[in-house]
């Protein structure tokens, strides 16, 4: 169910009524908008703010940010207007789970994406990302945060691929391994609780349980989220145990234990599911995937880059989506806080396209389609304490995605992109 949309009174409505008439000249005063990002509205539409329905509404947008949102009376005057009738504004989109791929970040935003947190790569190559998240001027690029290198011991899961990068040694003092990693650029730290090689199910080596406690201590310290990879219960348990932020796939080799539930609950870890990880995982035929992509309402938009993303076999199949699903509505039923992400950057699946997938699976799982947006926009800002983004509101950024339909009743219809703004400019699709 949505939370619909409680009819304030008219004093409130008198009040946003002369934010808009006030507060898009000042904001175009006080920055220097590109021609692409000139003021407008986007009329008459049905507004989901990040948590709940506007029936009917009118953003105002203005140099970058949303000026206003009215939810009665009549198209304010002068601006030009984006008709909203039949369709549906969004917040932009956060893919909780992406490995950066190229510095040509386009294709997120082509599909509403338009904040993705990496999960491991290279983090010399960050720092002009970093200004341009601050930054409100237009851009085609999705704004970026990084995990870095990850957490992982010599031997262990993401090693052996022939990328150089510091490991987590016997001796390693673990305070100055995250200080380390922070100083590098990475925003949150990433830990690798994999004792399993995921292809030939062989035992590999992996942070104990004591060196877990200390690097999430140690991120917490400095103020970093940690996020634990782990694809087996009793490794998820042991981020759990450790305190992480969150675990950033939902393991599907069991069915969510009551201990398991407990100790999320008591430590208010959340969970990014990768749901489409797991249907990649199942089968090359992948329909959950194929679905969205075959879309005609998508398929045109499909670049050559997220194509080859999409057809790059894995070589392996196996069975974990029913499971991982099933633990979704479990831990969701549970208040465990879910967040949508995708593994964007790995075989299988493609930055920006494959979180509509994500969505349709959450949805698929148990969530309404309210509770899948909300994963995607207000649940990942407030974990990772985004205050300019999430939501539709007044004087946040204007990262937005109008849709035709509903897709707060029917979350297929986010098929049906029919407009993207990254910072109030326009993505050309
Ligand atoms: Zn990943």
């Amino acid at each position: 169910m949505c939370l619909s949309h409680v009819v304030p009174t008219s004093a409130v409505s008198r009040r946003t009524a002369l934010a808009a008439g006030l507060a898009v000249p000042v904001a175009l005063a006080g920055t220097e908008a590109t021609a692409a990002q000139d003021a407008f509205v986007v009329a008459n539409v049905r507004i989901f703010d990040g948590k709940r329905v506007i029936d009917r509404g009118h953003v105002v947008v203005s140099a970058g940010r949303i000026v206003s949102v009215l939810d009665r009376g009549g198209v304010p005057a002068g601006l030009r207007v984006h008709d909203g009738r039949g369709k549906t504004l969004v917040p932009g989109f956060i893919d909780g789970h992406v490995h950066h791929t190229d510095a040509n970040r386009t294709d997120a935003p082509r599909f509403g994406v338009t904040t993705e947190l990496d999960m491991v790569s290279d983090p010399t190559v960050h720092g002009r990302f970093k200004q341009q998240r601050r930054s409100y001027a237009a851009t085609a690029n999705s704004d970026l945060w990084t995990a870095g290198w990850w957490a992982t011991v010599p031997g262990g899961h993401g090693t052996g691929t022939g990328t150089v990068f510091p490991l987590v040694e016997p001796g390693t003092d673990l305070a100055e391994f995250v200080a380390a990693r922070r100083s590098e650029g990475s925003d949150h730290l990433k830990l690798a609780l994999e004792d399993r090689n995921l292809a030939t199910q062989e035992q590999i080596p992996v942070l104990t349980a004591e060196q877990t406690t200390k690097l999430v201590a140690a991120a917490r310290k400095l103020g970093m989220p940690a996020v634990a990879h782990a694809t087996a219960q009793r490794m998820a348990q042991v981020g759990l145990r450790a305190g992480v932020t969150g675990l950033v796939h939902l393991f599907a080799d069991e069915v969510v234990s009551d201990e398991t539930v407990a100790l999320a609950r008591r430590t208010g870890a959340f969970v990014n599911p990768t749901l489409t990880l797991w249907s990649a995982f199942e089968s090359a035929a992948n329909p959950a995937t194929n679905a969205v992509v075959k879309d005609q309402r998508v398929a045109p938009y499909i670049s050559a880059r997220q194509r080859a993303f999409l057809d790059a076999p894995w070589g392996f199949e196996r069975p974990g989506l029913a499971t991982a699903s099933r633990n979704v509505k479990i831990l969701h039923d549970a208040g465990v806080p879910i967040t949508a992400g995708t593994d964007s950057g790995i075989p299988g699946i493609a930055h920006g396209v494959s979180l509509l997938v994500e969505l349709e699976l959450l949805v698929r799982a148990g969530l309404t389609p309210c509770e899948a947006l909300t994963a995607a926009t207000t649940t990942p800002a407030s974990i990772y304490g985004f205050a300019d983004r999430g939501r539709i509101r007044q004087g946040l950024r204007a990262d937005l995605v109008l849709v035709d339909g509903d897709p707060t009743k029917d979350i297929t219809a986010l098929r049906g992109v029919a407009e993207v703004w990254k910072n109030g400019a326009p993505i050309t699709r």
